[in-house]
């Protein structure tokens, strides 16, 4: 018998539904369980328990990740009027992910897994290119306006009796349109932002057009600077790392000749737009992973992609499905890793690098993939595994990397 892996602390551990509930089983049983000594908070996420508890297991479970510090999420239905019908539900409820986000704050983090036969689209990237989205503000939470003829549009700040205001003349008929944000939240996406470059050692970029948006975008670049210059140029300097400021045509140009290797920072509709550019460049949504930072330091690490409906019917049925478990692997191993740090708990994160390496040589030496896979593969697979027979060979080899491989 080998020891298990020590682990201080819990993890909360947020289930979910339909394939993404079914590979989260699987990956625990084969890869987590024989190996390290667990240790979770669980909340059951499925719809029907979201239901049976009028949703209150989500608030639950977000405010664990507040007390624990570190939270590991399965992919979860947001219900629509379809959903509703299929699940007999009481009540539509919301998206769990809004629900997390809105108790923890915060900016997330969609970082891309590279493998060695999955060409990006773009030749020079060579390292992940991690998006940061502000969720928040802009034209999501914007006002439109159509008009018919010329007039003055009229952009004004009221509160109390004081007034503040401009004016544009627009030779009609025309359309308007207002975004707003709020500065704390500014602050709290850049503090998120500078401590995940931290963690991860990489360098920041944060673009916007502050050129031309001498108020709006000008504020975020100024905020981010200061913040930067208060707070984390010298830790950054110490880590080795640079935060640059760039005008994000500018930086659109730079990425495609870039090799990776950053994080890059961007306003909500331009990390919206920039977030689909990349994931897509360097693959598919099931080689990508989420991390939720908050500015207070909780983090949250799950999967990109969503429940996978059309495999989980297929499982149902009995036949057998492709699902690709990688994404769901690596949010497992961020949330460990993060935990042994932690914790000053090396073993934790040495085998989250451990089961890593294991999924990399499947795919990359062994050529056992997925059909999504196979399907971009630069090399031809030697097999198309099923999702078990996948994650079979990763269990192999992670037996191997852990010296257990005679035990078999
Ligand atoms: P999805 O579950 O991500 O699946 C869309 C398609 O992408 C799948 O049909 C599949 O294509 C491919 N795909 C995604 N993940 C894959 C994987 N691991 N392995 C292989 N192929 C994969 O998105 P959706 O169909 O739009 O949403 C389904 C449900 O998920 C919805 O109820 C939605 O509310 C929920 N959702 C949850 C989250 C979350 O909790 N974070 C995020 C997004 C969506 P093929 O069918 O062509 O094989
Ligand atoms: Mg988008």
């Amino acid at each position: 018998m080998h020891e298990k892996i020590y682990m201080k602390r819990p993890v909360v551990e947020i289930d979910g539904d339909e394939m993404a509930r079914v590979m989260w089983s699987l990956v625990k049983e084969l890869l987590l369980e024989p190996y390290v000594d667990l240790k979770t908070e669980y909340y059951d996420l499925g719809l029907r328990h979201r239901d049976e508890t009028d949703d209150r297991v989500t608030a639950e479970a977000a405010n664990a990740i507040k007390r624990i510090g570190i939270g590991v999420k399965c992919a979860t239905i947001t219900p629509n009027a379809e959903r509703v019908k299929e699940y007999g539900l009481k009540n539509e409820w919301p998206s769990p992910n809004a629900t997390i986000r809105k108790v923890l704050g915060g900016t997330i983090f969609r970082k891309p897994i590279l493998l060695r036969n999955v060409i990006p689209a773009v030749r020079s990237w060579k390292k992940p290119i991690v998006i940061a989205r502000h969720a928040f503000g802009d034209i999501y939470d914007g006002e439109g306006l159509e008009f018919g003829q010329s007039g003055y549009v009229e952009l004004s700040f009221k509160s109390g009796t004081s007034v503040n205001s401009v004016r544009k003349l627009v030779t009609g008929p025309g359309i308007a349109e207002v975004k707003v944000n709020s500065l704390s939240s500014i602050e709290e996406f850049a503090r998120s932002c500078f401590n995940y470059a931290l963690d991860e050692r990489m360098d920041l970029w944060f673009a916007a057009k502050d050129t031309i948006s001498k108020v709006y975008d000008a504020k975020f670049k100024q905020i981010f600077g200061e913040i930067y210059e208060k707070s984390y140029a010298q830790k950054f300097r110490a880590a080795g790392i640079t935060y640059s400021y760039f005008l994000i045509d500018d930086a659109l140009s730079r990425v495609v000749r870039s090799e990776g290797g950053f994080v890059w920072a961007a306003k909500n509709y331009d990390g919206d737009i920039l977030s689909d550019l990349i994931s897509s460049g360097f693959g598919s949504l099931a080689l990508m992973t989420s991390e939720l930072y908050s500015p207070d330091g909780f983090k949250e690490f799950e999967a990109a992609h969503g429940t996978v409906q059309r495999h989980y019917y297929a499982y149902l049925k009995g036949e057998p499905v492709h699902t690709n478990p990688i994404a769901t692997i690596f949010a497992w191993t961020g949330a460990l890793r993060a935990r042994g740090r932690a914790d000053d708990t090396p073993q934790l994160s040495m085998f989250s690098d451990t089961l890593e390496w294991a999924v990399k040589k499947t795919v990359e030496a062994d050529g056992v993939m997925t059909k999504d896979v196979a399907s971009m593969s630069a090399i031809p697979p030697s097999h198309v595994a099923t999702l078990q027979e996948f994650l079979t060979r990763v269990q192999e080899n992670l037996e191997l990397a852990l010296g257990r491989g005679e035990q078999k």
